[in-house]
């Protein structure tokens, strides 16, 4: 029977078997074709930078911007790095993408240091193999010297994951990037597995609260107990701490009260192409009443 018919798909990272239905097979097949497309997206000029502030909301200061990738596909659309990232990530592919987001970003910092724009640290996203691969240091400070971009101007974000995979190398890698002065940031931090001790002798500069805990730290006494936890950890190891994720005001005023007071989000701005985030910058974020909503008691 066609329809019982199952494949088996070797999957490359975890060197074992699979079995797909047909549905799963429409998937595989599904990202063949976006795994072909996104070779061409970098020269076809498809991928774009978007920018999402990391603001003060007592301030309403911008106090610097993530960095996360668009791709606007000629027939799909929108294709969103959820789908695309793991596509890059299997195929290999993500090693050039990689390149190629440090080097715009910075390019585009560099851009609004010349055009005497108030200027933010950019936070790139890196996965394990760009991490991992043996031209990332020699890349970036080749792209910060060509560019004479101060490096505390460029923010890597890592998960947990990445860290804790080969802690000897991490160690190295990571203290090679404190030494050239660039900024180390934990991604997603508390969805992955870090051992204290380690994070400990990592030499990090900030953690970012997960999305998932900040989603309900209003109504789930759980989700609030452990993003009080985090604010603790990172202010007992001097870390920054970033909430992600932050949707209501309600959340920005548990979170400041806890003492976290730089966060992203919807509540203050979604991710936003070049030209909006220059206006943004330009002109500050306009807070409204919100920000009263927060001075209220401190
Ligand atoms: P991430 O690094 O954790 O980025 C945060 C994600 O949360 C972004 O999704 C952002 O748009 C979204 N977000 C921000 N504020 C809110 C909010 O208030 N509510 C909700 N519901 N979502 C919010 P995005 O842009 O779709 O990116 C998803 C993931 O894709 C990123 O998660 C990151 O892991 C990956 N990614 C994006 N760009 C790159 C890249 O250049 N390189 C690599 N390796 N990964 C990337
Ligand atoms: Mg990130
Ligand atoms: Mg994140
Ligand atoms: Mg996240």
């Amino acid at each position: 029977n066609a329809d019982l018919a199952m494949y088996a798909v070797k999957d490359k990272g975890r060197n074992s078997y699979h079995f797909f239905d047909h549905t799963m097979n429409e998937t595989v097949l599904n990202k063949f074709a976006l795994e072909n497309d996104l070779r061409k997206a970098i020269e076809q000029d498809q991928l774009e930078l978007y920018f999402q502030p990391k603001i003060n909301p007592l301030s309403g200061d911008i106090v610097g911007a993530e960095v996360l990738l668009r791709w606007k596909h000629p027939h799909r659309g929108m294709v969103s790095p959820v789908t695309f990232i793991p596509v890059a990530e299997e195929s290999g592919f993500i090693v050039e993408l990689g390149a190629w987001v440090l080097k715009r970003a910075c390019e585009i910092n560099r851009e609004w240091q010349s055009r005497g724009m108030p200027i933010v640290p950019l936070a790139i996203n890196l996965s394990a193999a760009n991490f991992r691969h043996h031209d990332l240091l020699p890349d970036i400070r080749r792209t910060l010297e060509d560019l004479k971009l101060q490096p505390n101007f460029l923010v890597i974000e890592l998960t947990e994951g990445i860290l804790m995979n080969d802690v000897d190398e991490t160690i190295q890698t990571l203290q090679a990037l404190k030494d050239m002065g660039v900024y180390l940031s934990v991604d997603d931090f508390g969805t992955g597995y870090s051992s204290l001790n380690y994070l400990k002798r990592f030499p990090l500069d900030e953690l970012k609260i997960d999305r998932s805990f900040v989603k309900d730290i209003i109504s789930d006494p759980n989700d609030a107990a452990i993003t009080a936890a985090i604010i603790g950890l990172a202010q007992n190891l001097k870390l920054s701490v970033v909430a992600e994720g932050v949707e209501t005001t309600e959340q920005a005023d548990f979170l400041l009260r806890r003492g976290c007071n730089t966060m992203q989000g919807y509540l203050f701005a979604k991710p936003m192409p070049q030209e909006d985030f220059e206006q943004m910058l330009m002109s500050g974020i306009n807070m409204g009443e919100m920000q009263a909503v927060f001075m209220v008691d401190g």
